[in-house]
This record gives C-alpha cells, sequence and structure tokens, in this order.
C-alpha cells in the first residue's frame, strides 16, 4: 500500500502568501492529497469569518504571532511579532506532526512561504526528519535576484545602486536599474529593511545546506524561461499561476469559495459593474497592505476624473488601532462616488475576469500581476516596494502588457500621468491594442500551463509523486 500523502502547508499570515497557498492547498485536495494549512490564529481567524464554506477535507493549524485579536500595530516585519511567530509556530508545527504520526496519517512534507524572521519552518521538517520544499510567492526573476546579490552581486549593489546612471545584468536576466530591483536590497534607512533582508539572507543560506533544494515557484515555465534555469544548484519547480480561475478553466465554484480573505468583501458594486459597457471600467487597487499617502491618493482621484471613465477603486478601511480621520477623506469624495465606485475590498478575480473590465491601475504585488495576466487584463503598473519594480519592469519591458506610470522628481504620480496611462492602456490607438493583444496571449498560456498536460500540471504531478516518498 502506498503511503497516504500528508502535506502541511505553512503560510506567512498575510494576503499575499495566504492567496496562493491556499489555491495550492485546493489543487492539492483536488488530487485525493490530505492537506494541513497553517498559518496564524488572527490570519485565520478572518479567513473563516469572510471567505465561504471550507474545502472538504482540509485541515487547519494556527500558531500566535502575538496579535491574536487584532492587526500588528508596528506593521509587518518587526521583532515583537517575527520572534512571537517563530517560538509559537515551531511549537504549533511539531504538534502536527506529532498528532499526525500518532493518529496514522503523519506529514510526509512541508511547505512554507518565506517566513520571517527565518525559515522556522524548514527548522521544524529537519528536526522531525520530514522533507520540506519552499513555496515561493514572488516571480522567479526575483528569487535569481536574491540568490545573486547573495552570490556574488552585494557589493555591486550596494555600492553603485545609488548613482542613476547605474544598472545591473544579472544572469539569464534582462538589465535592470535600481527602481527595477527589489526593495530589500537597495540601501536603506529604514530599520524593517535591514531585519527582512537579514531573513532573505538566512533564508538562502538554509536553501544552500541541501543539495538541489526544492523551490516551489507560482509562476509558469512560459513566462520566465530564462528565470527558472538560472539557479543551477536549486531545482526550481513552477506550479503556477496559482489564482483561482487557472486551474479547471474557472469551471469548479470551489476555486473562489473559502478564497481566504482577510477583509471583509463589498457586494455593492456588483449591480453598478454588471451595468457598465464592456471593457468600460478602470479597477484600482493597491493590494492588501500598502497606505498611499493623501496627496497620492488626491492625485489618483483627480486623474480617474479627468480620464471621464467609470472606476471601481478599493480603499481599504482602517483597521483595529489606526485612527479614521476627517482629513484623510478625499476632497472630490462626491464627484467621485457619482463618477465611479469605492469600496473597501472586492473579490478582485472576479471584478479582473468580468466583462465590463477595461483595465487594472495596480502596485503590481506579485498576485495582482499574475491575476492580470491569467484573466488577459492590461494594466497600468504603479509599483511601491518589495517586488513590485521588477514586476513592473517585467510587465512593461518583458509581457508588454502594460505601461509603467512616470512619478515626478518628489515621487508622487501626477493626476496628468494617470491619466495619460489610463489613455495609453485604453484607447484603441496602436499601443492599446497591441497591450490588450498582449494580454490575451499571456491569458492562453497561462491556461496551458494549468490545464491536464500542461507544464505547471505536470510539474505539481511530479512534486507531490516525489513528496509522498519522504527520505
Ligand atoms: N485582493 C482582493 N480584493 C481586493 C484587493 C486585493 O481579493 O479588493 C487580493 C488580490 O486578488 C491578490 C491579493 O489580494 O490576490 C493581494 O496580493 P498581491 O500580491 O497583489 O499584493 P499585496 O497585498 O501582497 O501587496
Amino acid at each position: 500500500m502506498p503511503q497516504q500523502r500528508h502535506i502541511l502547508l505553512v503560510s506567512y499570515p498575510v494576503q499575499g502568501h495566504i492567496n496562493p497557498s491556499l489555491q495550492f492547498a485546493k489543487r492539492l485536495l483536488r488530487m485525493g492529497i490530505q492537506v494541513t494549512f497553517a498559518t496564524s490564529v488572527f490570519a485565520l481567524g478572518r479567513m473563516t469569518k469572510s471567505s465561504g464554506s471550507i474545502p472538504k477535507g482540509l485541515s487547519f493549524a494556527t500558531f500566535s504571532d502575538g496579535y491574536d485579536n487584532g492587526f500588528q500595530p508596528k506593521g509587518v516585519g518587526h521583532s515583537e511579532h517575527m520572534s512571537g511567530m517563530e517560538k509559537h509556530g515551531s511549537n504549533a508545527l511539531k504538534n502536527v506532526i506529532n498528532t499526525s504520526a500518532n493518529q496514522g496519517c503523519p506529514v510526509t512534507c512541508l511547505v512554507c512561504t518565506f517566513l520571517l524572521p527565518c525559515p522556522w519552518a524548514t527548522t521544524v521538517a529537519r528536526e522531525c526528519h520530514i522533507p520540506s520544499a519552499l513555496l515561493w510567492i514572488q516571480p522567479a526573476t526575483v528569487m535569481d535576484i536574491f540568490y545573486d546579490y547573495f552570490h556574488g552581486y552585494e557589493d555591486d549593489v550596494k555600492n553603485n545602486s545609488n548613482d542613476p546612471t547605474w544598472s545591473i545584468q544579472f544572469p539569464g536576466l534582462p538589465s535592470m536599474k535600481a527602481k527595477d530591483l527589489p526593495s530589500f536590497i537597495l540601501p536603506s534607512s529604514d530599520a524593517i529593511y535591514g531585519s527582512v533582508l537579514s531573513a532573505f539572507k538566512r533564508q538562502f543560506e538554509t536553501l544552500d545546506e541541501e543539495e538541489k533544494p526544492k523551490v516551489l515557484l507560482n509562476t509558469f515555465d512560459a513566462l520566465e524561461p530564462q528565470a527558472l534555469k538560472a539557479i543551477e544548484s536549486y531545482n526550481l519547480i513552477a506550479i503556477g499561476p496559482l489564482t483561482p480561475s487557472a486551474f479547471l478553466d474557472g469551471k469548479d465554484p470551489s476555486e473562489t469559495s473559502f478564497s481566504g480573505d482577510l477583509f471583509q468583501k463589498s457586494e455593492d458594486y456588483k449591480e453598478w459593474f454588471n451595468s457598465r459597457p464592456a471593457a468600460s471600467v478602470v479597477y484600482v487597487s493597491f493590494g492588501s497592505l500598502l497606505r498611499l499617502p493623501k496627496k497620492q491618493m488626491e492625485e489618483i482621484a483627480s486623474g480617474l476624473l479627468k480620464s471621464g471613465r467609470p472606476f471601481l477603486w478599493v480603499i481599504r478601511a482602517k483597521e483595529d488601532g489606526e485612527e479614521e480621520k476627517e482629513e484623510d477623506r478625499l476632497s472630490c469624495m462626491e464627484e467621485l462616488e457619482e463618477k465611479g465606485m469605492i469600496v473597501p475590498w472586492c473579490s478582485q478575480i472576479e471584478v479582473l475576469r468580468h466583462p465590463s473590465l477595461g483595465c487594472f491601475l495596480t502596485h503590481c504585488g506579485w498576485n495582482s500581476t499574475l491575476e492580470s495576466l491569467v484573466c488577459g487584463v492590461p494594466v497600468i503598473a504603479f509599483p511601491h516596494w518589495v517586488d513590485q519594480g521588477t514586476n513592473a519592469k517585467l510587465i512593461e519591458d518583458v509581457w508588454e502588457t502594460g505601461v509603467k506610470v512616470v512619478p515626478n522628481e518628489d515621487g508622487t504620480v501626477d493626476s496628468d500621468e494617470i491619466n495619460r496611462c489610463i489613455e495609453t492602456v485604453m484607447d484603441d490607438e496602436e499601443k492599446g491594442i497591441e497591450l490588450r493583444r498582449n494580454a490575451m496571449k499571456w491569458k492562453e498560456l497561462a491556461r496551458e500551463a494549468t490545464q491536464e498536460g500542461g507544464s505547471s500540471d505536470k510539474n505539481i504531478k511530479a512534486y507531490v509523486e516525489e513528496a509522498g516518498k519522504g527520505y
């Protein structure tokens, strides 16, 4: 009798990690594999409150990150949050592993996303003699950049990236300027940057300790062919896109049910959205973490109004502990509410695949970027930090599915620039037509990769076959 496969999937408790992890969990469940999904107490509480019915067979484990009742007051990545999570997380995972073994369904493999402050879940797997893999939730290109940075390129980046004329060529990747690199490798006075970069360093050191470590990536072979081959000493396995509409062509309702949202979804926009003309609406979202300064919000608002096009804009409500202030209210709110819809959260994947959608003004988080490709939607790329600059570079120069905003000298993107980009993407001029054509091309390639016999489908099956074997 072959051993029943049981994968323990550990997700860092933020939306950008939870979404691909959950899609991966659902994919494994459909293959008859037992899955235990582990994340923070707070995140799971939110997910089960706002996401719909839990897929059959999915088990959960939770750990405290020190903030079981609310959002981390100082944001992601600060030291109390990180050390609490390591301690409680390690104990919780050991508990799952021991209990499962006692119940006759032992964990055969542990898969984790990049966990701050260091790869504690991998340490647990090693201590318990269970094979593990990293689920990399950013593009392969970003994995390569971090790898190269820690393997010989650090000095060049540290010493030269402040020079605006400088560029760097990593093996197998397009030439990049500082603004195209993941923000954490750029010199910064912000303490969080230092601690997150150290965590990345430990992550890569841990991978280097193994022979051909397995890294599962939320991307697909056709999207990043060179980047996926650029690290010879790692086994990079592309299993994406891990987005709801990719697998099974969107025909399975379980894809969008239990979507893992940490925020309550609004339904208010649906009637309005359904009644907009085809391909007319500009969708605006900056993901689950970013908060833009008031000045920038005013410019976006005014740019949207200048475009004269209908828009759906996600502006997240303040969280517990964050104060709602009258001066935060946008000056043209009445006009905005007349011309478009503002919601605190929506089902982004449903919005992106809706016929009324015209284009997506995005911060270029990796999930949002993949979702735009999977849905064939052209984008206006407005990156801020983390991997977003790299993703925007790929969108504009490599996949050619969008245009990147050009900020002013003070870093603000003004309303005319927002309007110019909307016009470029939405117009029936040559550029807009080309962007939309490219977006449809990537949609088809993403579908091919995930359908039966496609590259990601084969990669997942081969990985799972291997994962059940144990050491
Ligand atoms: N998202 C959503 N509804 C919204 C805004 C965002 O469902 O109103 C989802 C989006 O589909 C994506 C995730 O939140 O899967 C955001 O992840 P991403 O990597 O794009 O950005 P992050 O939040 O990590 O900055």
